[in-house]
């Protein structure tokens, strides 16, 4: 209690991350305490599976060697009936060794996680990465002075130290596994909707009871939850895909703790081999599926990003030339089908020039950005509105006949007159000239010649003194 409060008066913790070290420190001790009864194989006590060692990772990966003192004191409470740490200065010696151990294994795995692979474990090609440099590596520096440890204090014996050293690596990467990502995901984004956890919760239900039946009617259908479990991840969000493995994995643990069940045969060595490989597999197979898909998800929305960048004007918003020609002669392909006349029009700002050479470029833009909102405004959805370039745009008005294009067009060119730009503590004015073209089937045309007969009426609408429209 007394390091907890250390964490929250020193300089720069905020009250919210202490209570974060708070919560996991609790979380280490309650998942430590509860793993030494649910996952230890009997009667030799060795742990299959660790998961404090992910909760260790998560808190010196967002609070550094702040979660030190947090992750000591968890440990050590949580081993220290076990390793009899009242008992004796040795055992308690001991016992302070092993709780250096796991911080040493947590803060070790922050740092590599954080030198190999900055942005946290969110893309298929980190994921063996991640176990090499965050899970394997640190789990072997603290699984060898565990060992050594325990064998120096008499807890095992030397003989047994080499396949205890093998059984920690596996127990403690498994956690990290299954509790790194799981934390990583609930932190990047919004939790799922219930409705997404409605389905999530029948798979896993669906996980857990076919793990149950494996160890106690039809052994076969350990051999079925990966699948389960597949489906998941290419379905669920991250998080309730992370939350399955995590309960799955736990159970089939436990319930081997207990009876080896459907990993039983003659040689208890081969057995254990045989579940670890299985747990092994599974939670990479799962992880390897779900990041699949999230890499997926963003380069599905980067594409759209770069589709959406490159058919609109980055400073208006809206459409740009490049995908306002090919709506145009789509429109005019239909209009060719139905026989139906329609409207096409080309505006321009008037003495834009003026404006910044006055107010300067960034004035420029806001008037840009405010007469784009406008036009936008104003318009029915099915008008399709585009900046050209520079200070001109482009309406095209589907199945609109002359005289109902000229009405709204009329209707822009005052809304474009009454808009009022900022310009520090000034306010500018703008007026804009536009020329219309009609599109008919008795005078069919393709699109050049449509926006050249528009451009036409531009001009003259330039000439004959700006702020109309002029139509062919
Ligand atoms: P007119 O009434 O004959 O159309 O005169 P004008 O001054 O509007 O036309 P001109 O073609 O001489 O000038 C257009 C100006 O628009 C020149 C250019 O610097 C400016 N411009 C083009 N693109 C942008 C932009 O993205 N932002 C800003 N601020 N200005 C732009
Ligand atoms: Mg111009
Ligand atoms: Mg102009």
């Amino acid at each position: 209690m007394l390091k907890l409060a250390a964490v929250s008066r020193s300089p720069g913790g905020s009250r919210a991350q202490a209570l974060w070290l708070a919560l996991g420190g609790v979380a280490y001790y309650a998942c430590a305490s509860f793993g030494m009864a649910l996952f230890s194989i009997q009667p030799s006590n060795i742990t299959l599976l660790w998961l404090p060692s992910g909760i260790g990772l998560a808190m010196c990966a967002q609070a550094g060697r702040r979660a030190w003192p947090c992750v000591f004191a968890a440990s050590f409470f949580a081993n220290a009936p076990g390793m009899g740490a009242q008992e004796s200065l040795a055992h308690l010696l001991s016992t302070c060794v092993a709780a250096g151990a796991d911080t040493l294994a947590a803060a070790l795995a922050a740092a590599m996680l954080r030198r190999h692979l900055p942005h946290g474990l969110e893309r298929l090609s980190s994921l063996f990465t991640f176990i090499a440099a965050v899970c394997l590596l640190p789990t072997l520096v603290s699984a060898v002075i565990l060992a050594a440890n325990l064998a120096l204090g008499g807890y095992i014996a030397w003989s047994a130290s080499l396949p205890f050293v093998g059984m920690l690596l596996f127990a403690d990467s498994l956690g990290i596994l299954l509790v790194y990502p799981l934390v990583a995901a609930w932190r990047a984004g919004p939790a799922p909707r219930p409705g997404a956890w409605r389905a999530s919760l029948l798979v896993t239900l669906l996980a857990l009871a076919m793990a149950w039946l494996a160890f106690t009617v039809f052994a076969g259908l350990i051999f079925l939850i990966v699948p389960t479990l597949l489906y998941l991840a290419l379905r669920g969000r991250d998080q309730a895909v992370y939350v399955a493995l995590a309960l799955t994995i736990s159970a089939i643990v436990a319930l081997a703790a207990r009876d080896l069940g459907p990993f039983h045969v003659v040689d208890t060595v081969q057995a254990r081999f045989m579940l670890l490989s299985y747990l092994f597999s599974t939670t990479v197979v799962v992880l390897g599926m779900a990041l699949q898909r999230h890499d997926l998800e963003l380069e599905t929305r980067a594409r759209q990003d770069w589709q959406f960048l490159a058919n609109h004007d980055a400073l208006t918003g809206l459409s740009n030339r490049l995908s306002f020609m090919p709506m145009l002669e789509n429109e005019i392909e239909r209009a060719r089908r139905n026989g139906r006349a329609f409207a096409v029009a080309t505006l321009d700002i008037d003495h834009f020039k003026r404006i910044n050479d006055t107010y300067g470029h960034q004035v420029g833009d806001k008037v840009l950005v405010a007469v784009a909102g406008r036009l936008r405004a104003a318009l029915r959805t099915v008008d399709m509105v585009a900046r050209m370039g520079g200070e001109e745009f482009a309406i095209c008005f589907p199945d609109t006949p002359a005289g109902e294009a000229l009405l709204a067009m009329e209707r822009l060119r005052t809304g474009v007159g009454q808009l009022r730009v900022a310009a520090g503590g000034q306010q500018v004015t703008v007026t804009i000239s536009g020329g219309m073209a009609v599109w008919r089937p008795d005078q069919p045309c393709g699109v050049d010649q449509l926006l050249d007969r528009a451009d036409q009426c531009l001009y003259r609408a330039k000439r004959e003194g700006r702020d109309r429209i002029v139509t062919d």
